[in-house]
């Protein structure tokens, strides 16, 4: 089996910041051996937030025989808030990258503001949202230079007052080694959310992006990334079931399906699957 995008090809993984998606896909393509597809001329055209919806999408890697994900539909209406959950392997990364235009559904659609995601340019998908990745990239540097990727005319205070607010002890000036070696796992996870709160885009797509941090900690970032999402659509993968109450909608994941979606009380009151994993989490934490 080939593994495309992982660290070691960070350009496919993350052309917003480097401004050129259509080399790493066709990199990407001529690492399968496929044609490219023909250049997709649609965009997004509103400025603030939009929909988001799977209708029935089933998906393979490249080169695998394996469905990761089977007949998945998810309805995320413009502004709510949706978390998606389920054990490891479950598919939730899948979907998130699927979102971001990285690969090709085989069959089923995605919609994004109501137009099929086979036609938006993927650079325009990645300049709309505020994506934090399972791997996330960092280059050689300073934390400035790693924050001002953000956006354009960034101020070193707005930087400073986002490196308080996900609690790093970092000065702008600090170095910042390549791929981040030097940070720990936390930190990394840290940098990645301070960047996304400076890019202020209007769809936010976060995959398990504190599960690094202690429960505490995770829960004041969580909720300062809520707060920052504020009418935006916002789609976090979470590994931990605690803080889902004020989410408009949780998805539960298994085995490439979506078992169950619901508010938290829905789940709860079903006493389904999520409820099952609830006990479990709730177990292990006493
Ligand atoms: P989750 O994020 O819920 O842990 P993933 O979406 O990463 O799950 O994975 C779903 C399934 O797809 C798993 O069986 C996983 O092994 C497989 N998978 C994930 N990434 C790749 C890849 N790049 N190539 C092939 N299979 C993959
Ligand atoms: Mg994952």
């Amino acid at each position: 089996s080939l593994t495309i995008f992982d660290n070691s090809v960070p350009m496919a993984v993350f052309p917003a910041y480097l401004e050129d998606t259509r080399q790493a896909s066709n990199r990407l393509f001529s690492v399968v051996d496929e044609e490219p597809p023909a250049p997709k001329i649609g965009t997004i055209e509103r400025d603030d937030t939009f929909s988001i919806e799977l209708k029935d999408v089933t998906f393979m890697y490249p080169g695998e025989t394996r469905t990761a994900l089977q007949n998945v539909s998810i309805s995320i209406p413009a502004g709510s808030k949706t978390a998606i959950v389920g054990p490891s392997g479950s598919g939730k990364s899948t979907v998130m990258q699927l979102l971001l235009d990285m690969y090709t559904v085989n069959a089923g659609t995605i919609l994004l503001d109501g137009n099929s995601i086979r036609e938006i340019q993927a650079e325009n998908i990645w300049s709309k949202t505020n994506v934090v990745l399972q791997a996330n990239h960092f280059f050689y540097g300073t934390v400035r230079d790693n924050l001002q990727i953000a956006r354009e005319r960034l101020k070193d205070e707005e930087m400073k007052d986002v490196l308080r607010l996900v609690e790093l002890p970092f000065t702008l000036d600090d170095p910042v080694l390549e791929k981040a070696e030097n940070l720990s796992g936390g930190e990394k996870q840290r940098l990645a959310i301070a960047r996304v709160l400076l890019k202020r885009a209007p769809v936010w797509l976060l995959d398990e992006p504190s599960s690094s941090l202690d429960v505490l900690t995770e829960q004041r970032i969580f909720d300062h990334l809520h707060e920052a999402a504020h009418k935006d659509t916002l789609v976090l993968v979470s590994h931990r079931l605690t803080g889902l109450e004020k989410m408009d909608q949780i998805v539960v994941m298994e085995h490439g399906h979506v078992v169950e979606a619901g508010t938290f009380n829905e789940l709860m009151e079903r006493k389904g699957y999520f409820y099952e994993m609830k006990q479990i989490e709730k177990s292990l934490l006493s």
